[in-house]
């Protein structure tokens, strides 16, 4: 009943490298086909170091296959030892950029500001954010999921236009099933996602609202994800473990076939 196109985005995380990213890429090109592509958009997010390599396997072979970074600087250049910045990820014609997971606000401390400084300068690049919400484990066992997870959203699109935000990706991931296996229920992604989407058309309009893709992610994998596609508010998956395996992720672009 949406026209919202599905988004499979696969988390690489600090994982396989430059090598084995070609051979892991190579392996999803094959496999993957254009009826799966008319279908959903499949979503690449590797290490810094080997975005060069997915970049040239994508043009050379013209896949259908988009990708993105993990992370970006609050600043576009200059003296910022170690940091990578949104244009050059934009020079690598990266599509997306995460935002805020919440492996980086756990180990790197970002805050909402920080998070909201990154997504701004997604947006300065062209790239679009996939902005990562979702709270941890005593938060849900008191019941505050929606207004953790809402409250995130609200710091992190704070000065971000209308015009912007409609081009938002959303992920709701619940920090506690992240990795762990522990896979929120359908009804759970539902809840959270869908206060998400009503937030939007507070902050924005309906039309934003109703435009804006939001994916569940915290230990999605084959077996479960048609559950959680079924929800009416959530339009994709945002996959950490599972998408290390080509073979998984495969079948997770083809959820409910
Ligand atoms: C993630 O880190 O974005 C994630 C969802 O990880 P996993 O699928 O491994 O739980």
């Amino acid at each position: 009943t949406t026209a919202r196109r599905p988004l499979m985005a696969g988390n690489w995380k600090m994982n396989l490298n430059h090598l084995e990213a070609i051979a892991h890429t190579q392996k999803l090109a094959f496999a993957l086909n254009d009826k799966d592509f008319d279908r959903v958009d499949v979503a690449l997010l590797p290490p810094f170091t080997d975005l060069r390599s997915v970049q040239t396997l994508v043009d050379g072979d013209k896949l259908r296959i988009v990708y993105g970074g993990q992370d970006l600087s609050r600043h576009d250049g200059g003296a910022y030892t170690g940091d990578v910045s949104g244009a050059m990820l934009a020079k690598l014609g990266c599509t997306f950029v995460l935002v805020g997971h919440s492996e980086r606000r756990q180990y790197h401390h970002e805050d909402d500001d920080l998070v909201n400084a990154k997504v701004l300068a997604a947006y300065r690049h062209s790239l679009t954010p996939i902005l990562c919400v979702g709270e941890g484990l005593p938060v849900r066992q008191a019941g505050g999921q929606v207004a953790h997870s809402v409250s995130q959203l609200d710091g992190a699109l704070r000065t971000v236009t209308a015009e912007q935000a409609r081009s938002v990706v959303v992920a709701y991931e619940p920090v506690w099933a992240i990795g762990t296996g522990e896979v929120a229920t359908p009804a759970d992604a539902q809840e959270v996602c869908s206060a998400l989407r009503a937030r939007l058309a507070e902050l924005y309009d309906g039309e934003v609202a109703a435009a804006v893709r939001i994916l569940y992610g915290g230990s999605v994998k084959s077996d479960n994800i048609a559950g959680i596609m079924d929800q009416p508010d959530v339009d994709g998956a945002l996959v950490g473990g599972a998408s290390l395996d080509p073979g998984e992720f495969v079948k997770l672009c083809r959820f409910g076939e």
